[in-house]
């Protein structure tokens, strides 16, 4: 096992990545720019190194910085959280070539499921189902009309180096096509620099699930079953849950036996979750991320595990340990993200916390690392805190969270906690009934 870490992030995700290390026993390097002196995670590791000014390409994605002070506190590995280099392929090997561990998976995976294009390809090869489309990189506009008469419209055409949603664009009559097909481009070229893209159907009522996975070096792999992350704003993602209210045991059983079966003939290591849009009773996989996501947490709630100690685990080599029918789902979790934004026009929200009083009580976990007097600083996203809530039912999580949320004091800033009550009071939230549509749907209504 590792004796010391360095934690390339900031905010809640250092914190959370620090509290595993701390119970693992092994001592913690923090990095920070100078915005970010009086975090939580500088004043809590065991050292802190400042690594540039606060604008993020100067610090936390300044790869040679982190390598010195990697280098310079004797730390053996590198825990990337979500976000900034988490999914660098250039970066984990790099930090590999330098004789450090990459806590993730091999830069060759990344790399793989970086390209959406590969991805899918590779994804449908080990039998995983796609969404129907074209067989790989749109060559023309007369191939992409070919294919969107062939699949039906409406369709999406997408970037193949996409991410944040953008180059994106849907085509709902033939008419549309080569307009759609020119902007995603263009889109592409300018947000990535390749413009290549593929073409999807586009599903109307997609409901957006997703599987947690953990395989270790020596080919065995396992899953931790679904989250529903379909409540979704300009697809960035707001509330989630685990278990889907949308399919049954049977069903998460066999879509997650399709995936760990994929990922382990792959050899696929260290955590990695796979995105799908579920309708009709299908699973048409989109993307996987090759790293711990923002929502984990309700999936270690009914899980009962601790994905971040196992994720240092696996990068010290050590095996899995259990198989898959010793994991087992226990009652039902909600996470909202509480973001320092107006409610009500989203617009960012920075500034010093005034007041500061975190909820507690039965089933509730607040990952965060805000405190009374914090400065929150306007170069990074503006996600403050995550709540969650643990409890036997869905019915019941929806009334913990009602309470929780009802204690939460964040003052001095702006935060989505008043939308969040109001998602929770929906009836059709408390249904269960929403797709991926329903949020963008539900902010525009008059309250
Ligand atoms: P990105 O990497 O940019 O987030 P994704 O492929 O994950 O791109 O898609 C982002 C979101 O766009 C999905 O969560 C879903 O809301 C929507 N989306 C993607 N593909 C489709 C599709 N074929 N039909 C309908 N909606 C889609």
């Amino acid at each position: 096992m590792f004796s010391k870490i360095l934690i390339a992030n900031r905010g809640e995700i250092a914190l959370r990545v620090l509290r595993a290390c701390r119970e693992l026993g092994i001592k913690t390097v923090a990095v920070h720019s100078t915005a970010d002196e009086d975090a939580m995670h500088v004043r809590l590791a065991d050292e802190a190194v400042c690594i540039g000014p606060p604008a993020a390409r100067d610090s936390y994605l300044n790869v040679a910085a982190i390598l010195s002070a990697a280098t310079i506190t004797g730390a053996e590995a590198i825990h990337p959280g979500y976000g900034f280099l988490s999914e660098n392929a250039d970066f984990a090997e790099t930090v590999e070539a330098h004789g450090l561990a990459f806590i993730g998976p091999t830069a060759e995976h990344i790399r793989m499921m970086g390209d959406k294009i590969t991805a899918k390809t590779t994804m449908e090869m080990l039998g995983v189902p796609l969404v129907p489309g074209s067989d790989g990189e749109l060559k023309s506009l007369d191939e992409a009309r070919a294919v969107a008469e062939q699949v039906g419209y409406p369709v999406l055409i997408k970037a193949t180096a996409g991410g944040g949603g953008r180059g994106m664009k849907v085509a709902r009559d033939a008419s549309e096509i080569e307009e759609a097909w020119s902007v995603a481009r263009t889109e592409a070229r300018t947000a990535f620099g390749n413009d290549a893209v593929y073409l999807e159907k586009y599903l109307d009522k997609p409901r957006h699930i997703e599987l947690q996975i953990l395989g270790d070096n020596y080919g065995n792999v396992v899953h931790f079953g679904e989250r529903d992350c379909s409540l979704q704003r300009r697809h960035q993602k707001l509330l989630e849950e685990a278990g889907s209210p949308a399919i049954t045991a049977e069903q998460r059983d066999t879509i997650g036996k399709t995936v760990t079966d994929a990922l382990s003939k792959m050899g696929y290591r260290n955590a990695g979750t796979l995105e799908f849009l579920y309708q009709d009773g299908q699973f048409c996989f989109i993307e996987m991320n090759t790293r711990l996501q923002v929502e984990h947490p309700v999936t270690e709630m009914v899980c009962d595990v601790d994905l971040v100690r196992e994720q240092i685990r696996i990068a010290a080599g050590e095996k899995l340990g259990y198989t898959q029918s010793d994991i087992t789902f226990s009652g039902h979790a909600i996470e909202c993200r509480i973001n320092a934004e107006d409610p009500d026009t989203f617009a960012p929200c920075p500034g010093t916390v005034a007041v500061y009083h975190a909820p507690g009580g039965l089933g509730v976990r607040i990952d965060s690392a805000l405190y009374t007097g914090y400065k929150v600083p306007p170069y990074y996203d503006s996600m403050i805190a995550k709540v969650i809530v643990h409890a036997p039912t869905r019915a019941e999580a929806i009334a913990r969270m009602h309470r929780a949320l009802d204690e939460f004091v964040v003052e001095g800033i702006k935060t989505v906690i008043p939308l969040h009550r109001r998602i929770l009071a929906d009836p059709e939230f408390q249904k269960g009934d929403y797709t991926i549509h329903w949020l963008e749907q539900f902010t525009a209504r008059p309250h």
